[in-house]
């Protein structure tokens, strides 16, 4: 076994044995209740862009890459919930909570008439940061999606070039090159007419969701759509 994964698996092992409080205020969870007490629940804030073509994410991408659909479930606010819930996925290892709120993000979407999804894609993370932190938060934002959704995950389909070091001996042109072409489809033949619904944590400036769109929609992709948890303006 690697070092991250059984790095993972005794943290895991270790929140086994300390009673489950609500992320967020820390009170104990009753019985039906997963990462988020009820009180905590009811001031998530809620993005609620009831039009997937007319919102804050949909703008970060106009112009730059043809984006079928996009949205966000959270938005920041004052009170710092959404970057307290990130920051208990992204520095915490709570693979449940990044699974949870693809779950109760997909709810949302089932009250806006999707159009339809083939597979569910979500943006790779770098090999190095991966095995760092032993779970990619995208791709289990993609699983709870998916799972609500009915619709199939597909982690081996887009994935990221592993880099050398003597990526930082290259000058500045070289690398603005490679950053275009961090993202490769591994099986172009896969993805020709298929709809796509690409998957990422947070979008703020897009660059990296624009990248991976670019790069699916040159495979053959019919139409991506993207979906994040949350949307930071930069
Ligand atoms: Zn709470």
């Amino acid at each position: 076994m690697r070092f991250g994964s059984l790095n993972y698996f005794f943290r895991s092992l270790r929140r086994l044995f300390y009673p489950k409080v609500c992320v967020l205020c820390r009170l104990a969870l009753i019985s039906k209740e997963r990462q988020i007490c009820s009180y905590c629940l009811r001031k998530l804030p809620k993005s609620r862009w009831l039009n997937p073509q007319e919102n804050p994410v949909y703008n970060v991408f106009r112009g730059r890459v043809p984006v079928g659909n996009a949205g966000s479930f959270l938005v920041f606010r004052s009170g710092g919930i959404t970057r307290q819930l990130l920051h208990e996925i992204k520095y915490k290892d709570n693979r449940d909570l990044a699974v949870l709120m693809g779950e109760m993000y997909a709810e949302e979407l089932l009250q806006a008439a999707l159009p339809p999804i083939d597979y569910i894609i979500p943006v790779p993370l770098h090999r190095r940061k991966q095995k760092q932190r032993g779970y990619n938060q995208s791709q289990a934002f993609a699983e709870g999606l998916g799972v609500k959704l009915s619709v199939p995950v597909s982690t081996d389909l887009l994935q990221r070039r592993a880099f050398t070091q003597t990526q930082t001996r290259k000058s500045r042109w070289e690398r603005w090159r490679n950053v275009a072409d961090v993202f490769v489809v591994n099986n172009p033949g896969e993805l020709n007419g298929k709809n796509i619904m690409l998957v990422d944590d947070v979008v703020t400036t897009g660059a990296t969701l624009e990248a991976c769109v670019g790069t699916l929609l040159k495979a053959g992709a019919q139409r991506v759509d993207v979906h994040t948890i949350a949307h930071a303006k930069e």
